[in-house]
């Protein structure tokens, strides 16, 4: 299996997992950079991720505009993406959510932090991107690349960036990765907010969420959650002859 072919495969296993998952709906896509050209990410056409399928998958620049010629419809909201890989080199996947359970974060005063184990990865600090801070009254929608890029340095060197009553988006090092950071993150913001009505909470410390990123983010110990969360959305076979199977 040539690099290509993995990361399309695992975009394909990516899209159904968070469907799977209820972090994205009709709504919510992820991308994953070309593994030989950093200048370009593949990315379905406009289908929900449940329904996506590897002849789905469109290859886009880093201005966000289809290759060679594609005509298939693309998802509104792709300078996401391309704003994202563009300003930082080192992220290799993206997930964009509408997910319900982190928007109370992005209205109010309260900061989303990490405060179980498994979301350690979101990073101590959650930016809110407030879209009519530079652009005024808009649909909310993240629909060019000027606002693509404005999102990706609201996000910077964070992992998750939230979107005022919008979602989130979120980049990591892998797309295995980044689909467990994506669905971490509902989980985290639910327990923060059943934790809130009791009091005071405590959170991760930076140590602690230091250590958690050191871990390696495609250790065996992560590929069974992948295998997992594919067999629950029902395509474990496309996991046969993977790279990262046997761990
Ligand atoms: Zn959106």
């Amino acid at each position: 299996m040539t690099d290509i072919e993995t990361a399309l495969g695992d975009l394909v296993v990516a899209n159904r997992i968070l469907a799977n998952e209820n972090v994205v709906d009709a709504y919510g896509h992820v991308s994953v950079r070309r593994p030989d050209d950093p200048e370009r990410f593949f990315l379905s056409c406009s289908r929900s991720p449940e329904l996506v399928s590897r002849e789905d998958i469109m290859e886009f620049g880093l201005d966000g505009e289809p290759s060679g010629g594609d005509d298939r419809t693309p998802y509104l909201e792709r300078f996401i993406h391309a704003g994202v890989y563009e300003r930082n080199p080192d992220a290799v996947a993206v997930v964009h959510s509408h997910a319900e359970e982190v928007l109370p974060y992005s209205i109010t005063e309260e900061p989303l932090r990490p405060v179980i184990h498994s979301a350690g990865l979101m990073g101590a600090r959650v930016p809110v991107w407030d879209i009519a801070d530079r652009f005024g009254d808009t649909t909310l929608l993240v629909i060019d690349m000027e606002q693509g890029r404005d999102l990706a340095g609201a996000l910077d060197e964070h992992r998750v960036v939230l979107m005022r009553g919008h979602g989130f988006t979120a980049a990591a090092r892998s797309l295995s990765e980044v689909v467990r950071l994506s669905v971490m993150l509902p989980r985290n913001a639910r327990i923060l907010t059943t934790a809130l009505r009791f009091g005071r909470v405590k959170e991760l410390s930076e140590g602690e969420i230091a250590r958690r990123l050191r871990m390696n983010p495609d250790g065996p110990e992560f590929w069974r959650a992948w295998e997992y969360w594919a067999t629950r959305a029902g395509c474990a076979e496309m996991l046969e002859g993977h790279p990262n199977r046997g761990g």
